[in-house]
C-alpha cells in the first residue's frame, strides 16, 4: 500500500501503538481522543496488567505472547525506564492439572517453548509462597517468564513517541461519526462539528468501539470488570518473591493478583463473566463484587482478608464473542478498519500490536483477528465465563 492518510480514533494501547507503526511505514498519521491522555477511563490506565504467554491450549495465542516477552524485553533495553517487570507467573489449581484444564495445557505449552517451569504441590506452596492457604490449591506452577507492566505510564510514553515520530495527536477531539460518501469512508466528523479527511479511518476507541459504531453492536459488548486495591498493614508477605503476579484457577473462578506495588498497594481483580454497562455510566463496583472478594480471600489468602480495601475501580472490557480481537478492514465499509474486541487481555499485546493493524490497514490481516462470522460466544482459555460452572 503507497503511504495514505490515516486517521486513528482513539489513544489508548490500541491506537497510539497503531499510530506510532504506520507511522513508521511512511503513513501520514492524525491521532484523535477527548483525552487528557491517558484517559483516566481507558481501559489501558491502570496501575499493572499481567504480560503472560500462559494461554491454555491455545498455541497461536502462546506464540504471540512469547514475542511479546520478547518485544517487552527490547523496550526495557531501550526505553528510559523499564516499563516490564518480570516476576514470574504463578499459576494455581485447585484440581489436579491434566490435558484439558486451563493450567494443564499451559504448563505443557509453555515447557513445550522451552521455559524452566517449576510444578508445586501444597507442600512446596506453603513452602515457598507461604500467604497461600495450604491445601486449597492442590496442584499449579510457577512460569519465570511472566509479569506485569505499568500500563497507563506505558501509553503516557507511548503517547510521546508518537509525537516524536511526527504523528498528529489531537487531543481534546471526540469522534462523533464517519465522513462516508457512497459505502466509502472519508474520514470523521468530530463532536462540535469539525471534520477530518483521510484515506483511512482506523477505530481504535477500546469499550467505547461499538457505541461509536452501532453497526459492530452484535459483535462486540462492554463488560464491566471490579478491581480491588488493598493495602495490608506489612507489604512483607506480599512481596514479588514471596508472592509474585497469580492465577487462583482462574478458568473456574476469575481471580487473580499483582504483588505488592512500590506503594504497598496489592491489586486483585476478576477475569469472569463481570457485568453488560455503558462505556459512560458511573464506575461503580457492585456490593456483591465486594462480596466475592471477602468469600474469596477468605478462603485463600487470609491475611488479606483483613486488609482495608483503599480503591476500587470499574474497569471495561470490549468483549467479541469468541475472545479474539476484531482488526481488520471492515468489508461493508471501504475506509474503515475496526481495532478492537480485546475481551480484556490485549495490553500485554501491545508492543507487537501496532504491526498487526498496521498490517491490517494495509491489506494483511492477523488470520486470528481477521473479520469472520459471529459464532458462539467463547473467550480466551483462562477467562471464567459461566456462573453456572
Ligand atoms: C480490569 C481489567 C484488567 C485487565 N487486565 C489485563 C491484563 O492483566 N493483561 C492484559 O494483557 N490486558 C488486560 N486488560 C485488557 C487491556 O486493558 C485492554 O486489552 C487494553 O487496554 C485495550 O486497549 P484499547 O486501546 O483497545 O482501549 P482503551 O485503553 O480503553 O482506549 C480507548 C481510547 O478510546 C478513546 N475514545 C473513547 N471515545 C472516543 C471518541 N468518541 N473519540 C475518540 N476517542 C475516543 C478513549 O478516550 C481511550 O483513550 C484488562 C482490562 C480490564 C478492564
Amino acid at each position: 500500500m503507497n503511504s495514505s492518510k490515516v486517521i486513528v480514533v482513539g489513544a489508548g494501547a490500541f491506537g497510539v501503538c497503531a499510530a506510532i507503526e504506520l507511522r513508521r511505514r511512511g503513513h501520514d498519521v492524525t491521532l484523535v481522543d477527548p483525552g487528557p491522555l491517558p484517559h483516566p477511563l481507558a481501559s489501558s490506565t491502570d496501575i499493572s496488567k499481567f504480560v503472560r504467554m500462559d494461554y491454555g491450549a491455545d498455541d497461536v495465542l502462546t506464540d504471540l505472547g512469547a514475542a511479546s516477552l520478547e518485544a517487552w524485553d527490547r523496550w526495557n533495553a531501550t526505553w528510559p525506564w523499564a516499563p516490564y517487570c518480570e516476576t514470574g507467573l504463578l499459576l494455581l489449581s485447585a484440581r489436579p492439572m491434566r490435558p484439558g484444564s486451563f493450567e494443564g495445557d499451559s504448563f505443557d505449552r509453555v515447557r513445550a517453548r522451552g521455559i524452566e517451569t517449576e510444578r508445586f504441590g501444597p507442600d512446596t506452596l506453603a513452602r515457598r509462597f507461604p500467604a497461600w492457604l495450604r491445601d486449597r490449591y492442590v496442584d499449579g506452577y510457577f512460569n519465570p517468564r511472566a509479569g506485569w507492566s505499568p500500563s497507563g505510564r506505558v501509553v503516557k510514553h507511548l503517547v510521546c513517541l508518537a509525537l516524536e515520530a511526527d504523528v498528529e495527536l489531537r487531543e481534546g477531539v471526540r469522534f462523533a461519526s464517519l465522513i462516508e460518501k457512497g459505502s466509502r469512508v472519508r474520514g470523521i466528523v468530530a463532536v462540535g462539528g469539525v471534520r477530518v479527511e483521510a484515506d483511512t479511518v482506523v477505530v481504535a476507541a477500546g469499550a467505547w468501539t461499538s457505541v461509536l459504531l452501532p453497526h459492530l453492536a452484535d459483535r462486540l459488548a462492554v463488560i464491566g470488570q471490579p478491581v480491588f486495591h488493598l493495602q495490608p498493614s506489612d507489604p512483607v508477605p506480599f512481596r514479588p518473591d514471596v508472592f509474585p503476579c497469580w492465577t487462583a484457577d482462574i478458568s473456574r473462578t476469575g481471580w487473580y493478583g499483582f504483588p505488592a506495588n512500590e506503594d504497598g498497594i496489592v491489586k486483585i481483580a476478576n477475569h469472569g463473566p463481570g457485568r453488560l454497562v455503558f462505556p459512560d455510566d458511573p464506575r461503580e463496583v457492585a456490593a456483591e463484587d465486594f462480596e466475592k472478594l471477602r468469600d474469596f480471600l477468605s478462603e485463600s489468602l487470609p491475611s488479606l482478608a483483613v486488609a482495608p480495601i483503599v480503591a476500587t475501580r470499574l474497569c471495561l472490557y470490549g468483549d467479541s464473542w469468541d475472545g479474539n480481537f476484531l482488526i481488520d478492514r471492515d468489508p461493508d465499509r471501504p475506509g474503515l478498519v475496526v481495532a478492537a474486541g480485546d475481551s480484556g487481555h490485549g495490553f500485554k499485546f501491545t508492543p507487537v500490536l501496532g504491526s498487526i493493524i498496521a498490517d491490517a490497514v494495509e491489506g494483511r490481516p492477523h488470520p486470528r483477528f481477521a473479520w469472520r462470522a459471529r459464532g458462539a460466544r467463547t473467550s480466551e482459555d483462562a477467562r471464567f465465563l459461566d456462573e453456572g460452572e
